[in-house]
C-alpha cells in the first residue's frame, strides 16, 4: 500500500487518518506538528494569562496576614501593571506608582515581594536612606535599576517589567531648618526622573558572576517599571490631625496614637500633609496611589507565627523534623511569643527574634538525641519559668 501523504510504499502498517491511509513516519510527523501547534497555543495563552486582582489577592493572602486595604490596593495596581507591560493599555493611562505608609514590620516589603513573586516579574527592594545624590559616596539612584537588571538575569526587556520597592522614603524628607541631611532633596529630584520614565544606563559587566556579558553599556527604559515607595512617616498623623482640627471637619481630641487611630488618620493623608512632612510636591505627584497600613494586632501576630504559609513556627517545625523530632507549640505559648514580640515595637520583625530566643537552646541540645519523639513548648517555657516538655520514644512525659 502507498501512503496518501508521501506516496511511498509502506506495506501493511498503515494508519487510517481522516479518510486517508498514512505511513507511520508521516503519522509521527503529523502528530508532532499537532503537538507543537498546541504547545505554541498554550504558551501564547500563558503569555496573555493576566492574573485578576482577586486572584492576586488570594495568592498574597496565603502569606500576608491582615492589611486588607493595602493588599487590595496593591493588587489593583499590579493588575494595571500587567496590562501595561503586555501592551494592553496605551501610555495615556497614567502609571499608578504607590506610596505605602505604615509602621516598621507591618509587612510593606513582604507584601510587595509576595506580589512580585505572584506576577513572576523581577523585584528589588532598597532603602532610600542608602541612596545618595550623584557625586556623593554611596548608592546612586541609577544603581537601583542596575540591581533590577541583575534581578532580571541581564534581560533588558524583563527588567523593564519589574517592580522596585523603595523603603524608608520618609528618611529623604527634610523638615524646617534641618541641615544634617544635605543632598537628600537632591535624591528626591533624581527619583522623580526615574519614576517619571527615563533611560538609564546599565553595565553588563556588573552583572552577577557567571552570566556572560558583552561589557558594553545598555539602556533600560523605566517608564513601565512599577515603583512602590514605603515609609513609617513618624508624626505624620499629627500633621494630618492638626489639619483636620483646623478645618473643623473631624475633631481629634487626644493624641492620635493614644486613641489607636494612627492608621485611620494616615488613611486621610493629603498631599499638603506630605509636603509639610518634607516631601517635594513633584515626587508626591508621581505617587498617585496612597495607602496606609496599620500596626499588626496581637491576633495577627499569632497568625503570622503559626497560621500562614511559611509561618515562623512551621519553619522551626521543619528544622526539628529534620532532627527526627516533632515540635508542638501550645496555644498559650504562641500567645506569649506574640505578646513579647508586640512589646518590642518593631512589628512582625520581632517574631523571628522571639522564636530564636525560644528555640535556640533546644536546637543546640536536641540534634543527636535519638530518644526524643516530641517536644511540647508551653507558655511557661517561653517565659523561662519551666523546662520544655519532652515525649521520649516509648516512654511517658518528662523534663528534658
Ligand atoms: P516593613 O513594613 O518594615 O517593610 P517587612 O515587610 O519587612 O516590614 O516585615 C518583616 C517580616 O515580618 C517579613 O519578612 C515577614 O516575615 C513578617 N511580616 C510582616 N508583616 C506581615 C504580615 N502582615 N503578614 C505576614 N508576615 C508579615
Amino acid at each position: 500500500m502507498r501512503c496518501d501523504f508521501c506516496d511511498m510504499e509502506a506495506g501493511k502498517n498503515m494508519i487510517h487518518f481522516k479518510g486517508k491511509e498514512i505511513c507511520q513516519q508521516c503519522a509521527l510527523a503529523i502528530t508532532g506538528f499537532y503537538r507543537r501547534g498546541q504547545g505554541n497555543k498554550k504558551e501564547a495563552y500563558n503569555g496573555r494569562n493576566i492574573l485578576l486582582p482577586q486572584q492576586l489577592y488570594d495568592r498574597i493572602s496565603e502569606y500576608v496576614i491582615g492589611q486588607e486595604d493595602a493588599k487590595k490596593t496593591l493588587c489593583v495596581a499590579a493588575y494595571i501593571h500587567q496590562l501595561r507591560i503586555r501592551g494592553l493599555v496605551s501610555e495615556n493611562v497614567g502609571k499608578s506608582n504607590i506610596l505605602l505608609l505604615g509602621p516598621t514590620g507591618s509587612g510593606k516589603t513582604y507584601m510587595v515581594n509576595s506580589l512580585a513573586k505572584a506576577l513572576g516579574v523581577p523585584f528589588v527592594s532598597i532603602s532610600a536612606a542608602s541612596l545618595t545624590e550623584a557625586g556623593y559616596a554611596g548608592e546612586s539612584v541609577s544603581g537601583v535599576i542596575q540591581r533590577l537588571y541583575a534581578a532580571a538575569g541581564g534581560e533588558i526587556e524583563k527588567a523593564e517589567t519589574g517592580i522596585v520597592f523603595i523603603d524608608e522614603i520618609d528618611k529623604l524628607c527634610v523638615r524646617g531648618t534641618n541641615t544634617k541631611t544635605v543632598g537628600v532633596t537632591g535624591v528626591q529630584q533624581e527619583l522623580l526622573t526615574m519614576l517619571e520614565g527615563t533611560e538609564i544606563d546599565v553595565d553588563p559587566q556588573f552583572m552577577t558572576i557567571g552570566i556572560q556579558t558583552s561589557g558594553t553599556q545598555r539602556m533600560i527604559n523605566t517608564s513601565k517599571i512599577l515603583f512602590i515607595c514605603g515609609g513609617a512617616f513618624p508624626e505624620l498623623e499629627n500633621i494630618v490631625a492638626s489639619r483636620m482640627d483646623c478645618g473643623n471637619r473631624i475633631g481629634f481630641g487626644a493624641h492620635p496614637e493614644e486613641k489607636g487611630e494612627r492608621r485611620d488618620i494616615l488613611s486621610l493623608v493629603e498631599n499638603e500633609d506630605l509636603v509639610q512632612f518634607g516631601m517635594i510636591p513633584e515626587l508626591i505627584g508621581r505617587l498617585p496611589v496612597k495607602c496606609a497600613l496599620s500596626a499588626l494586632s496581637l491576633e495577627e501576630m499569632k497568625k503570622i507565627l503559626c497560621d500562614c504559609k511559611g509561618s515562623v513556627i512551621s519553619q522551626y517545625q521543619e528544622l526539628f523534623y529534620a532532627c527526627g523530632v516533632k515540635l508542638e507549640v501550645s496555644e498559650d505559648a504562641v500567645g506569649e511569643m506574640a505578646k513579647k514580640a508586640k512589646s518590642s515595637k518593631t512589628g512582625a520583625r520581632a517574631l523571628r527574634s522571639v522564636a530564636e530566643e525560644t528555640f535556640h537552646r533546644l536546637l543546640f541540645e536536641i540534634p543527636g538525641r535519638s530518644d526524643i519523639q516530641k517536644l511540647i513548648v508551653t507558655k511557661e517555657f517561653v517565659c523561662g519559668e519551666d523546662d520544655v516538655m519532652v515525649v521520649k520514644k516509648m516512654t511517658a512525659v518528662s523534663g528534658v
